[in-house]
C-alpha cells in the first residue's frame, strides 16, 4: 500500500481516487466543495449548472457510466436542442444530467470513496525529503511522506506548482485552454421559450441552457448562457455589470422577452475548456517527473469534457498500479 496525494477533487482527481482506493489516498482541494468545473450554484431559490452542463450520452468512457449507475447519480433526459440556433437547426437530443444538479455527480463520488480529505486546502508547494518521499504544503500545514503526488488541476496551474520538480523544457508544444464567461439569469414569470438548450444563440453567446428542466423545484425561469471564447478573450477583464447587461439584452431581444429579470450573476472561468489537448500534441496520457513520483493529469490531457477528465484519471491509475506493485 502506497501513500498517494491527489491535488484537485475534480473529475480527474476523483477518478484517480476511485481507481486507487486500495492505497492510502489523501485528496486536497482548494475549494470548500469537490467537483471543480462541474459546478452547481445555488443563490436563494435559484439553481444553475454554470460549469459542465451535461454529460454526453455517446461518450466512450464505460467506467464513468458504471459509476453513475452504481451510485444512481444521473438521469437521461431528452430535450429540444438547437445544434445551431442562428441557422435554425434543431433536433431532439438525449443527455445525461445529475440527479440533483451536475455537481451532485462528483459530490456523491467524493462521499462514497474511502479517502482522507482536505477541502479549503490550496497546495502551494511540493518538496522532496531526504528519504525520497514528498511533502505538500498548504498555507497553514505540511502534509508528509507521500510516495506519489498526482496533480489534477488545469495545466498552467500544475506547471507552476511542479516547476521545480519536472523539466518542462521537454514539452515544446503545450496544451491550451479557452476561457469562458458564463451568465446566470432568472425571470419570475415564465418566458415560454420553446427550446431548452443549444449552440450559437448569437455571435457572442456560444451556448444556452434552461435550468428548470434540471431542477424541478425552481419557481423562476432560470437560464445559463456561455459567452463565446472569442468574446471572452476579447473581454477577459470586462466589468461584470457591463457583461451581464450585454448578455441580458441579447437574450431578451432574441426571445422577445418583456418580463422583468429577477436575478443575474456572471462568472469567469479562466481555464474553462481544453482547446488543444496534450495527447494530440504528444500522444502521451500524462506528464511525469524523472523519478516517476509526480504526475500531472486533467481533462487537458485528452479533451474538453468531464468524461475526458474521468478517462485521463483512469488511464493514469493503471500506470500507478503497475508502478506500485
Ligand atoms: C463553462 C463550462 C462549461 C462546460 N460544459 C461542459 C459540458 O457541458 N459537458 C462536459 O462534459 N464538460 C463540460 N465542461 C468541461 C468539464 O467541466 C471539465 O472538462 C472537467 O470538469 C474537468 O475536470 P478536472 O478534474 O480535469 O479539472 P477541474 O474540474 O478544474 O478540477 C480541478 C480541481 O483542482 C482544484 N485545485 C486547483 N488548484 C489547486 C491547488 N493548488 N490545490 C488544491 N486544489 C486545487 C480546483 O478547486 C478544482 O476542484 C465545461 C466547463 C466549463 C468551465
Amino acid at each position: 500500500m502506497k501513500n498517494i496525494a491527489i491535488i484537485g477533487a475534480g473529475m480527474t482527481g476523483l477518478s484517480l481516487a476511485y481507481n486507487l482506493e486500495e492505497h492510502n489516498i489523501t485528496i486536497f482541494d482548494k475549494s470548500w466543495r469537490p467537483g471543480g468545473r462541474v459546478s452547481t450554484r445555488k443563490h436563494d431559490n435559484y439553481f444553475f449548472d454554470h460549469g459542465a452542463h451535461y454529460l454526453s450520452t455517446n461518450h466512450s468512457v464505460n467506467q464513468l457510466n458504471d459509476v453513475i449507475s452504481k451510485y444512481n447519480l444521473g438521469q437521461v433526459i431528452e430535450i429540444d436542442f438547437a445544434t445551431d440556433y442562428l441557422k435554425n437547426k434543431k433536433t431532439r437530443k438525449k443527455i445525461i444530467i445529475g440527479q440533483n444538479g451536475m455537481n451532485s455527480i462528483p459530490k456523491s463520488i467524493f462521499n462514497n470513496i474511502k479517502v482522507k480529505r482536505y477541502l479549503n486546502s490550496k497546495i502551494i508547494k511540493i518538496s522532496k525529503n531526504s528519504n525520497d518521499l514528498y511533502s505538500l504544503f498548504s498555507e497553514k500545514e505540511e502534509f508528509k511522506d507521500f510516495d506519489y503526488v498526482l496533480i489534477c488541476i488545469p495545466y498552467l496551474q500544475s506547471k507552476e506548482l511542479s516547476k521545480d520538480l519536472i523539466d518542462f523544457t521537454q514539452i515544446v508544444n503545450e496544451p491550451s485552454y479557452d476561457a469562458i464567461q458564463t451568465v446566470m439569469l432568472s425571470y419570475k414569470n415564465n418566458n415560454n421559450i420553446n427550446i431548452e438548450a443549444g449552440l450559437n444563440l448569437h455571435k457572442d453567446i456560444s451556448f444556452f441552457m434552461n435550468q428548470n428542466i434540471k431542477f424541478n423545484e425552481l419557481s423562476h425561469d432560470c437560464w445559463v448562457l456561455n459567452m463565446s471564447s472569442e468574446y471572452t478573450n476579447n473581454n477577459i477583464d470586462i466589468d461584470k455589470n457591463t457583461l451581464e447587461k450585454y448578455a441580458q439584452s441579447i437574450f431578451e431581444e432574441t426571445f422577445d422577452i418583456k418580463n422583468e429579470i429577477s436575478f443575474i450573476k456572471s462568472h469567469r472561468w479562466l481555464y474553462a475548456q481544453t482547446k488543444v489537448s496534450y495527447n494530440t500534441i504528444s500522444k502521451k496520457n500524462w506528464i511525469n517527473s524523472k523519478d516517476n513520483k509526480i504526475f500531472l493529469s486533467g481533462d487537458w490531457v485528452l479533451g474538453k469534457s468531464l468524461s475526458d477528465a474521468w478517462d485521463a484519471g483512469e488511464k493514469l491509475s493503471h500506470y500507478i498500479k503497475i508502478l506500485s506493485v
